[in-house]
């Protein structure tokens, strides 16, 4: 399942009214204005994304 790393919601690849790739992976997100954000500072939305799912990772153990 995807989701948008920008609002979190999770989505379809269907559901995704944009997406993006950046290094090699592609984003999926609710909306354009989600893109955009995404786009104005994917490092610092990658960073946050790792740290939400190692997070997850670790709770689920
Ligand atoms: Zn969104």
């Amino acid at each position: 399942m995807a989701h948008d790393p920008v609002c979190r919601i999770h989505l379809t690849p269907d559901e995704a009214t944009a997406r993006a790739s950046y290094r090699g992976m592609t984003y999926y997100f609710c909306s354009e204005e989600c893109r955009r954000i995404f786009l104005e500072n994917p490092e610092a939305i990658r960073k946050e994304e790792v740290q939400w799912e190692t997070e997850g990772e670790v709770q689920s153990l």
